[in-house]
């Protein structure tokens, strides 16, 4: 949600004639923020120590605001929403704040910041425009976000969001297909559908099958490959969504399932309404349906009260689940969350101890199951920076149709041909494993005269066009808007890695 929030601020801001820095992507923040004119950090609250993060940044930015007083520091998102007006109190040469309801003020803020010598701040109490009406700067030619809801009517208790997001609010089904509809045509094929709680789609406009029809009518969008969605959530996972997934064919083997605990006792506690006998049979029940799903979820591991007995529940459910792969965290509380006031907080080292053996026996069950798909022959779509050791092995990077990361190794006499004449970011590799690591998979098939196959498609295509100048930057439905120069823009965005 975050980063899609991210290419919304840089579209708008392109929007208004800025264009990235040249120094984007340098490395650090340091190093980026030096050939920019705006500088803009898109915060998030449910990080840990986003706060110490923030100021360590902002303290960082401030030595470069001193060397150029026309720098412009713009903090958005969560905690900006979380910290109100305290960020200009802690931080007085930022320019800007703005909140998450408020993210199409940006521009003309920058402008009022330069104009009236003065930091500027905007925090909405709820949203006024829905965020993907705003115009988008897609990090991706060949995959696209697309909002379906913000919010969550939900209230866990060690969650900020809602808090921070509001209530959920629905986007019609219409919008939401014109949207995939628009990001088609300008070449992405493959779609992810976004929002905070995605089974508890159409609550607002009373059809609660609606996620289920929404994804069967994108899975019938011509040129459209791939439909994944995050995040759904336990509770109010129905059969007609795990029937819907079977039966559409672009509908990716994939689940990402928040289990957040196995004890039935903390569940109750964190106000999860779901037990983990419930969670097993969704699992037991996608697996029948599709049996080659890969599965993957989120852990909180320490939340108050936790036991030695109940992080062994958790314990045992991650044994029976066989996920993929799961993003664990210690639990720390966060200012303004209900369990942040809860008594009995675990002690740091008791945390720390179960986390470790919570990562050493996922790391085994990833090792697994990573190593059961040796052999298979999957469809991979080469993506754009996510092997960093690519160019010094000869091979390409990209996501199996489960989402798992996959290595191609390129047969000889493709790894010295022209880059645009190899597989390009958005084309499709058929190539079978070779061997596999807990976080990845090989597959050098290729290598040894074996199954390498290219397909090249309208996305990387899209990416190619991108890549010679071409200029992929549009308002959802609307013709690619050129972007007159300007400032340039470089923005901090958080992204969540998984630990195991
Ligand atoms: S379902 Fe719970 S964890 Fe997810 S956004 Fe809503 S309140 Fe937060």
């Amino acid at each position: 949600m975050n980063v899609h929030d991210s290419e919304r601020m840089a579209g708008l801001l392109e929007d208004s004639g800025y264009t990235p820095a040249t120094t984007r992507g340098a490395g650090s923040l340091m190093a980026e923020a030096e050939g920019a004119d705006v500088v803009v950090i898109n915060t998030c609250a449910v990080r840990e120590n986003a706060s110490d993060r923030l100021y360590g940044n902002l303290g960082q930015l401030a030595s470069l605001k001193k060397t150029n007083p026309d720098l412009q520091i713009a903090v958005g998102g969560c905690l900006a929403q979380q910290d109100q007006g305290g960020i200009v109190d802690r931080a007085p040469w930022v320019d800007v704040v703005f909140g998450t309801h408020n993210i199409d003020v940006l521009p003309a803020m920058l402008e009022r910041a330069r104009h009236n010598q003065t930091a500027q701040v905007e925090l909405e109490e709820s949203l006024k425009t829905f965020p993907s009406t705003l115009p988008t700067k897609r990090e991706s030619s060949y995959a696209a976000w697309v909002s379906i809801s913000v919010g969550c009517n939900n209230t866990c208790t060690f969650c900020i969001v809602p808090h921070l997001r509001g209530k959920e609010r629905d986007r019609r089904p219409g919008e939401v297909l014109a949207e995939v509809e628009a990001v088609v045509a300008q070449g992405a094929i493959e779609v992810t559908l976004l929002g905070q709680n995605v089974n508890s789609y159409g609550v607002g406009f009373g059809d609660r099958g609606a996620f289920a029809k929404l994804l069967r009518a994108t899975g019938r969008i011509e040129g459209l490959e791939r439909v994944r969605f995050t995040s759904p959530h336990p509770a109010a996972f129905t059969e007609d969504v795990i029937d819907a997934m079977a039966e559409t064919p672009s509908v990716m083997p994939q689940l990402h399932m928040p289990l957040q605990s196995g004890s039935d006792r903390v569940l109750r506690a964190m106000r999860r309404s779901y037990r983990s006998a419930k969670f097993l049979g969704i699992l037991d029940r996608v697996r029948e349906q599709i049996p080659h799903a890969a599965i993957t979820t989120d852990i909180i591991v320490g939340f108050p009260g936790e036991t030695e007995e109940d992080f062994q529940a958790t314990l045992d459910v991650v044994e029976a689940s066989r996920f993929s792969s799961a993003f664990t965290f210690q639990y720390s509380p966060r200012p303004g969350t209900p369990a942040a006031d809860l008594p009995d907080q675990v002690p740091p080292d008791v945390v720390a101890e179960r986390y470790a053996r919570l990562a050493a026996l996922q790391e085994r069950i990833s090792e697994e199951e990573n190593a059961a798909q040796i052999g298979r022959t999957l469809d991979v779509l080469i993506a754009e920076s996510e092997g960093r050791k690519d160019s010094a092995t000869q091979r390409l990077s990209g996501r199996a149709e489960d989402n798992r990361l996959v290595h191609v190794g390129l047969p000889e006499h493709m790894a010295n041909l022209p880059e645009m004449e190899r597989p390009r970011p958005g084309d499709m590799v058929t190539a079978t494993i070779t061997r596999s690591a807990p976080h990845h998979l090989i597959a050098d098939s290729g290598l040894a005269g074996g199954t390498f196959e290219v397909r090249r498609t309208r996305a990387g295509d899209a990416w190619q066009a991108r890549k010679e100048g071409g200029h992929s930057h549009a308002a959802p439905g609307t013709p690619d808007g050129g972007a007159p120069a300007g400032g340039p823009v470089t923005l901090g965005m958080p992204s969540l890695r998984p630990t195991q």
